[in-house]
């Protein structure tokens, strides 16, 4: 009986990924890590409608985990910052520092996974063993093949525009399934958007007038199919694909915060300009006006909810939520804003749900390179010494740290990490998302560069709006 034990207990020793979870009680307490990532989800503007009673799933998850704000840095652009989210390490260490990049002599392309130079916690996850699904993450294509799990990367979104794109998944046996979950034509998106109860935002409706930022008004519909079939992709996955560590992502908050605050009671905003301008804007007057921000944000808050509630359901006593968001939003130069026109990077959120989370607690001081850490933590993993952050202790109880010991390793990064096949071109695919990003005023229109780049006559260029205000 106790040679086989022995040989039993070796066995698991064996898998190094599992050695650590079994040490302790034989059965992890944590057997399940669920990871929800809303892109510029803000306190300011959330703890107003938490306050009001309108998140009510929101609302219960802060009673039964822990809630804080979490730094974020700049440059404030989502696609460094959620790459340090999934690495645990700064955008020098990642490689990611920018929108684009220049791949080839002269051949300026978005990021792509292949530009990564260390590893994200799914990788670190798969070489362990574990198995993990991960969905829209920001720069995940051309997906990396993992062995333990599934991609599902920043391009499936794509196919709300595009046709069906089977590489932006992996394995190739993840896409039938998550393929006919794309909702795309206006005349199908509209009626879902209504039916979710999201604005169909029009700029005559508009308090204050519309200017650069009427272009990402005219693709709002598209940020909201994007948002929600990246949902249901998440559903289909999260039922028939099982896995430990459970990473999706969605945008529509930040998306629609580019733009909303054309929304705000006009009064209120001239006053909020004016007194900013004389330079006697107190925390008063921007608690009002985010108040007020809030308000015109609730549907959006709400559809946030909704997803929020349906993870909880899904939660059983052995399953960790981890949520955060990487920046927040702060009213700036008469606009709200986390890049160019924010004085400073606003933070965003962070809460915490499941076994050794203290109910009610309050998060201090974390940062966006802690949930790496966290996450590898939660699933009873290593935490790697050369990661920026490290575990969001705050958020647990000392008895559950007691009985299980946060453990470090050096790096994971002794062996090469594997990327996918990268395009020598650029693709049609890069065209769009360059379309995406200027569409947000995130990168330049090539066409607003014409005083620079008098290359082309005039004559040949697409009419011309007025230059866009960058990261409004
Ligand atoms: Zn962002």
């Amino acid at each position: 009986m106790w040679k086989v034990v022995a040989v039993v207990t070796a066995v698991v020793l064996a898998v190094g990924g599992w050695a650590v979870y079994s040490r302790v009680n034989g059965r992890p307490a944590i057997d399940r890590v669920i990871f929800i990532g809303f892109d510029g989800a803000s306190p300011n503007l959330l703890e107003p409608l938490l306050a009001a009673g309108k998140l009510p799933a929101i609302k219960r998850l802060m009673e039964v985990g822990a809630y804080g704000h979490i730094k974020s840095f700049r440059p404030t652009e989502s696609g460094i910052l959620w790459t340090s989210v999934a690495t645990g390490k700064t955008m020098w260490k990642h490689g990611v520092i920018d929108w684009t990049y220049v791949k080839k002599a002269g051949l300026e392309v978005p990021y792509e996974d292949s530009a990564r130079k260390v590893k994200t916690f799914w990788e670190i996850l798969s070489e362990r063993g574990i198995r993990s699904g991960t969905l829209n993450w920001w720069w995940t294509y051309p997906a990396a093949p993992i062995d333990n799990g599934y991609i599902v990367t920043d391009r499936y979104r794509l196919m709300t525009i595009i046709p069906p794109a089977p590489e932006t998944v992996y394995p190739a046996s993840v896409f039938p399934g998550v393929k006919d979950l794309i909702l795309k034509g206006k005349p199908k998106i509209l009626p879902v958007m209504e039916r979710e109860g999201i604005p169909n935002w029009k700029a005559e409706d508009a308090e204050t007038p519309f200017g650069g930022s009427r272009k990402t008004l005219d693709s709002y519909h598209l940020y909201f199919a994007q948002d929600y079939s990246v949902d249901r992709a998440s559903d289909y996955l999260f039922e028939h694909e099982p896995v430990p560590v459970f990473s999706t992502y969605f945008r529509l908050v930040d998306v629609t915060c580019h733009f909303a605050y054309h929304y705000v009671e006009r009064g209120l905003y001239d006053e909020t300009v004016r007194l900013e301008q004389e330079g006697k804007l107190t925390q008063a007057d921007i608690d009002k006006i985010d108040q007020e921000f809030a308000r015109v944000l609730t549907p959006v808050y709400q559809f946030m909810d909704r997803i929020v509630d349906k993870y909880m359901r899904r939660m059983d006593g052995r399953t960790m939520l981890i949520l955060c968001s990487d920046h927040g939003f702060m009213y700036s130069n008469g606009a709200y804003a986390h890049g160019g026109l924010a004085k400073e990077a606003p933070d965003g959120v962070v809460f915490m749900a499941g076994p050794g989370v203290t109910k009610g607690s309050r998060i201090e001081g974390a940062t966006l390179f802690d949930i790496a850490p966290t996450i590898l933590f939660s699933i009873g993993q290593p935490i790697a010494r050369d990661m920026d952050g490290g575990l969001l202790r705050g958020a647990f109880d000392d008895a559950y740290l007691k009985r299980h010991p946060v453990q470090y390793v050096p790096t994971y990064e002794t062996t090469q990490r594997k990327t996918g096949t990268s395009s020598t071109e650029k693709t049609e695919m890069d065209e769009k998302i360059l379309e995406d990003l200027q569409t947000l005023g995130y990168i330049e229109d090539p066409t607003d560069k014409e005083n620079k780049q008098p290359a082309t006559p005039p004559s040949e260029k697409p009419a011309k709006k007025q230059k866009r205000q960058k990261d409004k």
